[in-house]
């Protein structure tokens, strides 16, 4: 076991920055205001993970809020009944129903068909929030993991 190099005592010792330059000292010594441990690749490895994200911007598909106008709208153009469109696309008359009520969502699958179908917009790609995704993100915080940065974009 080597000496400290501040105290000289033979110690279980860490690398630290003391004013400017790297020592090898004790833990005692390394609690110093002006000691700053350097052992942490784990804090390292995950600011690095936050600038990846924060440089590459990806766009994520969602379906549009007014959905339901735009369904309505172009089956009327059409001149379709909504009994009409349920037949055409396979799905239940109710569906198509609640649907232009607002009432429910599409599935992706859904809102791909209803696209092509009436071709009208109800898919559009947005850039997603990867800063604001990463900004809760303590650094210091062992428990975070990569799968839960990339949760947060789904
Ligand atoms: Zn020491």
């Amino acid at each position: 076991m080597a000496n400290c190099d501040m105290c000289g005592r033979e110690k279980e010792l860490v690398d630290a920055i003391v004013e400017g330059a790297v020592m090898t000292v004790c833990l005692d010594c390394s609690k110093h205001g002006s000691v700053v441990a350097i052992n942490q690749p784990v804090v390292d490895k995950k600011i690095e993970l936050q600038k990846e994200i924060e440089s590459s911007p990806s766009y994520v598909d969602v379906i549009v809020s007014d959905f339901d106008r735009r369904i309505k709208n172009a089956r009327e153009r059409k001149g379709m009944t909504q009994e009409d469109l349920a037949r055409d696309l396979a799905e239940k008359e109710s569906v198509i129903h609640q649907l232009e009520t607002g009432k429910l969502k599409p599935s992706f699958r859904l809102a791909k068909k209803l696209s092509v179908f009436l071709n009208i917009d109800i898919i559009e790609s947005v850039e997603s929030s990867s800063k604001g995704a990463t900004k809760d993100v303590d650094l210091k915080s062992v428990s975070v993991t990569i799968g839960d940065l990339l949760k947060k974009d789904i």
